[in-house]
């Protein structure tokens, strides 16, 4: 961090605020202090008839690997929105009765806030994001092409609740 968003000054530290226990970036102009927090991804397991809707990734990072249609909440949206609009933007699918399923935290600051849902038809499409989709059961689930941990959690998750756990052999990473 360069220059103070606030005021413009370059007089950018690095220290602990008073009252406060971790380093912070300061600006020594305008006294403003820079706290970064982790950021929130929203997104889905959509379901129909028992398979989960995968997306293949269109777009770094991860391209080509499959994942849960997710991505960051943005201002001004609930967590539920969010993870609508990032299904109907990655999958075409329309989806209702959501309720949370999985909540993540990755080591790279992410928390995730999956939501179980149903698929109100069987109708999606490709979009720029997502360049293949498909509907996959526990034994079809591409265990080793999954793009995010946090995935893997909330599928083994998923159907570990479901009668055919032991066909399912999967490792925390
Ligand atoms: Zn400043």
């Amino acid at each position: 961090m360069n220059y103070c968003s606030h005021c413009g000054s370059d007089k950018i530290v690095r220290e602990i605020p008073e009252n406060d226990h971790r380093l912070r970036y300061v600006c020594e102009n305008c006294n403003k202090i820079y706290y970064e927090n982790p950021r929130v991804v929203v997104g889905t397991i959509p379901v129909f008839q028992n398979k989960v809707l995968l997306a293949k990734r269109g777009i770094e990072p991860q391209k080509g690997k499959w994942n849960l249609p997710a991505g960051f909440l943005e201002m001004d949206e609930t967590s539920e929105q969010g993870a609508i609009r990032e299904t109907t933007e990655e999958t075409g699918a329309e989806i209702s009765d959501l309720s949370v399923h999985t909540i993540f935290q990755s080591d790279s600051n992410h928390l995730y806030i999956l939501f179980l849902a149903n698929l109100k038809n069987n109708n999606f499409n490709t979009t720029p994001e997502s360049t293949e989709i498909k509907f996959f059961n526990a034994d079809e689930i591409p265990w080793n092409e999954l793009a995010f941990t946090s995935n893997k959690y909330a599928l083994e998750s998923y159907f570990s609740k479901k009668d055919n756990t032991d066909k399912i052999n999967f490792e925390m990473e």
